[in-house]
């Protein structure tokens, strides 16, 4: 079950200003109740924003080289740190900077000299609403039958997955996995047991996964997909595996499949990703593995040839 943003977790904070003196200021600030990570230009910020996704950032619009509006719209371009709230902290008072900044995506503008007691109320309100935000993406997420995520949030963090898999140049492996003649189990059993069928294998497959990383999806009707990670195929395929027993494991009755029991088949592919590594380069692998699974009998994993 996805495990919902929780309070008691301290939130991270990024600082980035080209000045050290107020990076101190801030720091000292803001460490008695936030995790503070610091970058003392534009470039250091994207980086450290990719590896350790802030809760917030506080941007500096004036630096050398990448400024603050420059920095801002790198982040809000990508899919993968759009949706961090960014505060620029400024010295430059004039409105339109202000308007320039709002609309490049930025959640507020503090100007310089602050009060650190305001400061620190906007950070907690921000974070605040994020932590909303975030909750109810969570909820509009979660398929309402199963309890995993839903279609929707597969379509999402399969696209993120692939741009950290280019980025990090690590291997992304996708599982597809469909219950065996599932159509036969609903005309024999009916509908409401079909569903709870589809309940249990959901959350067997989700309570198999080890690492956090890793994420089942409900992607159709009766067919789920697996999400892992820098994962390489012969990883894929330890989880593609140990998927098929532990449903097999459940011993869930079904009369008109050829073990008598609800059975997977299941395709595996793993993308080494390149530049132009599409998603299609995954799923479409996959699906065929799938699909040969069901050709060569079900109950089996097949991992994409090509
Ligand atoms: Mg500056």
């Amino acid at each position: 079950m996805i495990e919902l943003s929780s309070p008691a977790i301290r939130a991270t904070i990024l600082v980035v200003d080209d000045n050290l003196s107020n990076i101190e200021v801030i720091y000292e600030m803001l460490t008695p109740t936030y995790e503070v990570l610091f970058a003392t230009s534009g470039l250091e910020a994207l980086e450290l924003t990719v590896a350790t996704h802030p809760d917030l950032i506080l941007l500096d619009v004036m630096m050398p080289g990448l400024n603050g509006y420059e920095v801002c719209r790198h982040l809000k371009a990508d899919i993968v740190t759009q949706h961090i709230p960014i505060i620029f902290i400024t010295a430059v008072g004039q409105t339109d900077s202000e308007e320039k900044g709002l609309k490049l995506g930025a959640i507020d503008y503090i100007a310089k000299p602050f009060s650190p007691a305001v400061v620190k109320a906007r950070i907690a309100n921000h974070l605040e609403l994020k932590r909303y935000r975030d909750l109810l993406a969570d909820l509009a997420w979660v398929d309402g039958l199963t309890g995993v995520r839903n279609r929707r949030q597969f379509d999402d963090f399969i696209e993120r997955e692939l741009r950290t898999a280019v980025r990090a140049d690590r291997p992304l492996s996708l599982i597809m996995l469909d219950i065996d003649y599932f159509k036969h189990y609903n005309d024999h059993y009916g509908h409401l047991m079909g569903d709870d069928c589809l309940k249990k294998v959901a959350q067997t497959l989700e309570s198999s996964l080890c690492r956090s990383a890793d994420m089942i999806f409900r992607y159709g009707g009766e067919e789920f997909a697996c999400l892992l990670p820098e994962t390489n195929a012969a990883g894929a395929m330890a989880v593609a595996n140990r998927m098929l027993d532990v449903i097999q494991t459940l011993n869930i009755e079904h009369v008109n499949s050829a073990k008598k029991i609800v059975t997977l088949s299941i395709g595996v592919c793993t993308l080494i990703p390149q530049q132009r590594s599409k998603i299609e380069n995954l799923i479409v692998p996959a699906d065929k593995a799938l699909y040969r699974a069901k050709e060569l009998g079900r109950n089996r994993v097949e991992f994409a040839d090509e």
